[in-house]
C-alpha cells in the first residue's frame, strides 16, 4: 500500500484520435480531469468537441490512444468497456426523455436495485432538483427547463463518477439558463462528479468551468483556469473567437 500517492484522475484521456474519410477531426488530444472538477471543452461548431464526447461515453471508436478511468484502462485500440459499464453520465442536447414514460420512470431507468431502492433514490434526486411535484407527469406536460432538470435527475441517478455534458443548455432561453447552470454546478458538485462539459459559447465556459480546454481543429490548442486563457489568449485566432462570441 502506498500512502502519499498522488490523486488518481478520474478520467484521463491520452492522445485521442479518430478520422473520417481521411480527415483528423479529433486529433491527438489529451486531458486529465480530477473527481469533483469540471473541464469545459470550448471551440466552434465542427472542431470535434462531440466526437471526442462520443469516444469516451465509448458510442464512438477511436482510432488510437486511450481513455482511462479511476486508474484503470477503459479502452485503447484493443480492449473496451462497454459504454454501460463505464460509469458515465450522459447529458446531451439529442438525448431526450423517454416522452412514453414518466418522470419517475425516466428517472428510474438507469437503476438496478429493489423497487423500494430505486423509489428512494428516485423521490431523493426530484428533490434535488426542485421536481417532486411532478413525479407523476409526463415530459410533454413540462417546460424545458424543467424537462432539463429532470434529464440531470436522470443522469446522476446511478451516481456516474463522470458525466459528459453536451451543450445541454443551448435548448434554454436566457433567462432560465443561469439558474439551471448554477443548480446543475452545485449538484455536481455534491456528487463529486469529474465532469466534462461542451460548450460553444465561452461565456458559458467561463461561468461553468474550473479549467478550459480550447478546442480547435481537432486539437486543444490551449488549456488552463478561465481566467488565464481569457486574458491570456495563444494566438489571434483564440482572441477572434472570444470575441466574436461576445
Ligand atoms: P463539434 O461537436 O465540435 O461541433 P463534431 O465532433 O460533431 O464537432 O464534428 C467534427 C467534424 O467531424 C465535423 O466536420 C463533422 O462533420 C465530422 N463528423 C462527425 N461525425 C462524423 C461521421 N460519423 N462521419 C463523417 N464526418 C463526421
Ligand atoms: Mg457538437
Amino acid at each position: 500500500m502506498t500512502t502519499a500517492a498522488s490523486p488518481v484522475p478520474r478520467l484521463e484521456i491520452r492522445n485521442l484520435v479518430r478520422a473520417f474519410e481521411g480527415r483528423r477531426v479529433v486529433d491527438d488530444v489529451s486531458l486529465t480531469i480530477m473527481p469533483g472538477q469540471v473541464t469545459c471543452l470550448l471551440g466552434p461548431s465542427g472542431c470535434g468537441k462531440s466526437t471526442t464526447l462520443r469516444m469516451i461515453a465509448g458510442v464512438e471508436m477511436q482510432d488510437s490512444g486511450e481513455i482511462w478511468a479511476d486508474g484503470e484502462l477503459v479502452c485503447n485500440t484493443i480492449f473496451r468497456v462497454p459504454p454501460e459499464r463505464r460509469g458515465i453520465g450522459l447529458m446531451f442536447q439529442d438525448f431526450a426523455l423517454f416522452p412514453h414514460l414518466s418522470v419517475a420512470r425516466n428517472v428510474a431507468f438507469g437503476l438496478s436495485g429493489s423497487a423500494e431502492e430505486k423509489r428512494a433514490r428516485v423521490e431523493e434526486l426530484l428533490h434535488r432538483v426542485d421536481m417532486s411535484r411532478h413525479i407523476d407527469s409526463f415530459p410533454h406536460q413540462l417546460s424545458g427547463g424543467e424537462q432539463q432538470r429532470v434529464a440531470l435527475a436522470r443522469a446522476l441517478a446511478p451516481r456516474p463518477r463522470i458525466m459528459l455534458m453536451d451543450e445541454p443548455f443551448s435548448g434554454l432561453d436566457n433567462r432560465l439558463r443561469d439558474g439551471i447552470r448554477d443548480h446543475t454546478l452545485t449538484l455536481l458538485k455534491e456528487e463529486d462528479t469529474a465532469v466534462l462539459l461542451v460548450t460553444h459559447e465561452p461565456e458559458e465556459a467561463m461561468r461553468m468551468g474550473d479549467e478550459i480546454a480550447l478546442m480547435r481543429n481537432g486539437k486543444i490548442v490551449q488549456q488552463g483556469a478561465p481566467y488565464n486563457v481569457y486574458t491570456r489568449p495563444v494566438d489571434r485566432a483564440t482572441v477572434s473567437f472570444f470575441s466574436d462570441a461576445n
